[in-house]
């Protein structure tokens, strides 16, 4: 069905099985798309995401970032102040989102291929006690880096405050349990490790905080609580339009998530994915910009050749042309390209790519 693989971080490649369950056009309130559905993909979503029975789960229209802004906007108040713990793209982001909604804020940076350090996290939150909120990336999606989330948790949760993370491109890609990791709202989307098309984001959360949000969102259409009390009270209604298609897309990525043998099957393929390509490619002479102890199985960030013939368009379309999409980079500091090894993309694809990144790849000899 396919002419190439997408080896992004998201959309990524999906199996047939998934394309061909968008084929048809659903009606949002007829049974025959049946909101039971939405109530099973909730009900898995939380399954998956912990064991503990005091979270919940709210899909919501939109791509990944509405869910975040949706969970930023609706669960930290006017009275709150939240601390954002930032080394790439995304934690930048929710310092962007911060803007928009005037949530009082302070961002602990750090350069992106360095992890954030947790005596300075440790430090603010003693010091600043208007703090309620802290809100970090699992897996830096900008660099690959994997974040320390469960020491993080262990400070958050020591202050006593509320943890929210974007696992947006690690969930379902990496085996966790929320409530060990003391995380409190938990983000991710459709398109990412589950293996579903684009179109919606979700939040996993401690449904005692969702109901403390009734009134809170500075967004109608981002209102966490109100699309949560709407399918929590109408048999998984949306309170809006519904992607229909893609949720019925995503109904079947779950079921071929269980097939593959859940998430620590498919946590396993990933690693595979990621240890055979960085091989492969150190083999060719790329380095990677992070060092293996700092990784994801997600995605690898490499540097760009340093012959004056590479230029990452050609390097791209040669790729495409046999049939690899990559990614361009996003790390400020150093000249970089993407690869990335989630979707539905296994190890002969990998040994495809590294053939087709060895015969292109001109200047390497
Ligand atoms: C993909 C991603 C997002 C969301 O991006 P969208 O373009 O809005 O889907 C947020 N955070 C991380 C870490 C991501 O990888």
């Amino acid at each position: 069905m396919n002419d190439y693989l997408l080896l992004t971080p998201g959309p990524l490649t999906t199996s047939a099985t998934v394309k061909s369950a968008m084929l048809k056009d659903w009606c949002t309130w007829d049974d025959d798309y049946n909101h039971d559905i939405v109530e099973s993909i909730r009900k898995q979503l939380v399954s998956l995401a912990t064991k503990s029975e005091q979270y919940t789960c709210v899909l919501m229209q939109g791509s990944g970032t509405a869910s975040v802004e949706s969970a930023l906007g609706s669960l930290v108040t006017t009275n709150d102040k939240l601390l954002i713990i930032n080394n790439g793209a995304y934690g930048q982001r929710m310092t962007e989102i911060a803007d928009y909604l005037n949530i009082d804020y302070h961002s602990l940076n750090y350069p992106e291929t360095e992890q954030p350090v947790l005596q300075q996290i440790s430090d603010i939150l003693d010091t600043d006690p208007s703090i309620t909120h802290v809100a970090m990336v699992h897996c830096e999606t900008t660099t690959g880096m994997l974040n320390p989330v469960q020491h993080v948790g262990e400070l958050v949760k020591s202050h006593n405050k509320v943890f929210i993370l974007d696992a947006m491109s690690s969930f379902g890609g990496i085996e966790f349990d929320l409530a060990q990791l003391h995380v409190d709202v938990m983000i991710s989307s459709s398109n990412k490790c589950i293996q579903g098309v684009p179109g919606f984001g979700f939040v996993v959360c401690k449904q005692a905080l969702i109901v403390a949000a009734k009134g809170v969102a500075r967004s109608l259409s981002l209102d966490l609580y109100a699309q949560w009390h709407c399918m929590q009270t109408q048999g998984g209604k949306w309170r809006f339009t519904s992607p229909t298609h893609v949720v019925r897309a995503f109904y079947q990525a779950l079921l071929e998530l269980k097939e593959e043998g859940g998430i620590a099957a498919r946590a396993i393929r990933y690693q595979e994915n990621q240890q055979l390509l960085v091989k492969g490619m150190r083999e060719l002479g790329f380095n990677t910009l992070l060092d293996d102890e700092l990784h994801s199985p997600i995605i690898t960030s490499f540097y760009s050749p340093e012959d004056p013939g590479y230029q990452f368009k050609k390097f791209y379309h040669a790729l495409k042309q046999q049939g690899f999409v990559i990614y361009p980079g996003k790390v400020s500091e150093a000249d970089c390209f993407r690869i990335g090894n989630i979707g539905h993309v296994f190890e002969k694809d990998i040994q495809g790519l590294l053939t087709a990144i060895a015969t292109c790849c001109y200047w390497l000899k």
